[in-house]
């Protein structure tokens, strides 16, 4: 593909944000560069054949069908395709002295939204009458949608809304902790009320599980391929060392490719869709007088992160029939049966499995995820894996009888940004630098909390306003899902 010597616009870190700003400014014309320290595409979402255990691995990430902009995205590209849904959770809670692990189902029924879960949950047998009246009590305060400020704490809104104990544990906590990935007092009741309002209550459709069947790598593999196919030039193996502003006014990024080689690539604008952190560090590159670096630096003191510790383990036999599940009362939010999630993509790549439930190399991979794991941090893997497998055989007791074939325990300790109470008003929008330097990433002002969808919206609204400011105003954002059933009238 033909580029010219200094294109439309540069931009850094090829994550769902980069990407999708790639795609949104390449498709609509613009030359575009975009420059990726790794070897790979997706970011955070990423996944790699693990060197000592020769198995492919990744940190399963999930979305919901009110992710719009994610998912309009990946039909661009072809990755919906590789998206499996569900329109259950299933919560388990452990087997005690006497009883056997208990099941329960929350799963969209026949009834209009925002009642299509009231069945389920009526039935559900992990929570009491007194339980299901006060979540129920909660909830209603997130019908006509969530609060516009982001100052009170989520344990604020538990308290105020006197929610029980149990109900927290059995509800409150695998949902908030699960998607929003701190503890309640790190999360405000804004982003919490969000989850529900879009999930629960909004429109059945709005609260469909995803999981993407393929490893993560490949998945947004094929969103990079759109960004090239489009003219997009992706420079892998690039990492960024500085940025400044030549004497012509152009930006320029400074790019070390980790063997001693320097690249100097120059655009008119330039889009850092980034971490918090590493775009503190580039802002820092720049003269201590410089209006970007004075607007925004300051900000992004008030930004933390929340750490995910997944447990990775390849049993010699299937455990459970399940997909995927919450398990209560324990360190371990989610259980991901990945042989199983996989399978869809082993079935049409026809590989020679002898049973669907299981890997090519004949084991059964689960994954464990501990979301807001701040403990596991300081903890080392065997201390991990030991607590985690003891758990699991509490949920599964067929896990006694298995073999663990192989393990293994991945700590992210920069998994997720924290929506902490009074965030927002920290959180830049995409033109807030000025000088035609703009941000994107999961932390900018996306309306959304750490996610996929909040990086691919920070993305195209960074190539929104790119194209504002070049006098081609366009709009790359997809419209959320309308509102359902009786929620139309709310
Ligand atoms: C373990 C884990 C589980 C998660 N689970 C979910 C989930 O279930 N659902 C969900 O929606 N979200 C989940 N997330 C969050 C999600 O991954 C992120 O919100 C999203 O991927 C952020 O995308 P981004 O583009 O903003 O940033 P990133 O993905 O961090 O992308 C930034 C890119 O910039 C590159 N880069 C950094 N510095 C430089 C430099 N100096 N020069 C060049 N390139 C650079 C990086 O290599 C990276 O590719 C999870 C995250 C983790 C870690």
């Amino acid at each position: 593909m033909s580029q010219p010597t200094t294109p439309d616009v540069l931009i850094l870190g090829a994550g769902a944000a980069g990407l999708a700003a790639a795609v949104a400014l390449s498709g609509a014309g613009a030359t575009v560069s975009l420059l990726e320290r790794r070897p790979f595409a997706g970011g955070r979402a990423y996944s790699y054949t693990h060197p000592a255990l020769n198995e492919v691995v990744d940190s399963q990430h999930v979305l919901l069908g009110c992710c719009t902009n994610l998912l309009d995205l990946c039909r661009l590209c072809g990755a919906a395709e590789h998206i499996r849904w569900y329109d259950s959770i299933t919560f388990l809670e452990p087997s005690g002295a006497k009883n056997p692990p208990r099941r329960s189902e929350i799963a969209a029924g026949s009834l209009p939204a925002p009642a299509h879960n009231t069945l389920s949950f009526l039935r559900a047998p992990m929570l009491s009458l007194v339980d299901k009246s006060r979540i129920a009590l909660g909830l209603l305060g997130f019908l006509r949608g969530y609060p516009v400020r982001d100052d009170e704490p989520f344990s604020a809104w538990l308290k105020r809304t006197g929610q029980t104990e149990r109900a927290i544990r059995h509800f409150w906590e695998p949902i908030i902790v699960g998607t929003l990935n701190d503890t309640f007092e790190r999360c405000s009741t804004r982003y919490a009320g969000q989850v529900f309002y879009e999930s629960f209550l909004r429109s059945a459709a709005g609260g469909r599980f995803g999981i993407p069947s393929q490893p993560l790598s490949e998945f947004y593999g094929l969103v990079a391929r759109l960004a090239v196919q489009q003219g997009t030039v992706l420079h892998y193996r690039s990492s960024v060392e500085s940025i400044e502003v030549l004497p012509d006014g152009l930006w320029q990024a400074v790019a070390s490719d980790g063997s001693g080689g320097v690249t100097r690539h120059t655009a008119p604008s330039l889009i850092l869709a980034l971490p918090f952190e590493q775009t503190a560090r580039l802002l820092a590159t720049l003269p201590e007088e410089s209006p970007q670096r004075q607007r925004i630096l300051p900000l992004l003191s008030h930004f933390i992160h929340a750490p995910i510790t997944t447990v990775h383990l390849w049993l010699d036999r299937a455990i459970t029939d399940l997909d995927h599940a919450a398990l209560l009362d324990t360190r371990i939010q989610w259980l991901f049966n990945k042989t199983r999630i996989r399978s869809l993509e082993t079935a049409s790549r026809s590989v020679e499995i002898r049973d669907s439930e299981q890997t090519p190399t004949g084991s059964h991979y689960l994954e464990l995820v501990i979301s807001a794991s701040h403990a596991e941090l300081g903890q080392r893997p065997e201390q991990i894996l030991h607590s985690a497998t003891d758990e699991l055989a509490r949920f599964f007791p067929e896990f006694r009888q298995a073999k663990v074939l192989k393990s293994a325990v991945l700590k992210e300790a920069r998994a997720t940004f924290s929506v902490t109470p009074g965030l927002d008003r920290f959180r830049p929008a995409a033109e807030a630098p000025g000088g035609n330097l703009y941000l994107a990433g999961d932390w900018t002002q996306s309306g959304w909390p750490a996610t996929m969808e909040g990086a691919v919206r920070s993305g195209r609204l960074a190539a929104e306003a790119v194209a504002r400011a070049t006098g081609n105003a366009a709009n790359f954002l997809a419209p959320g899902l309308p509102p359902a059933g009786w929620m139309k009238w709310l």
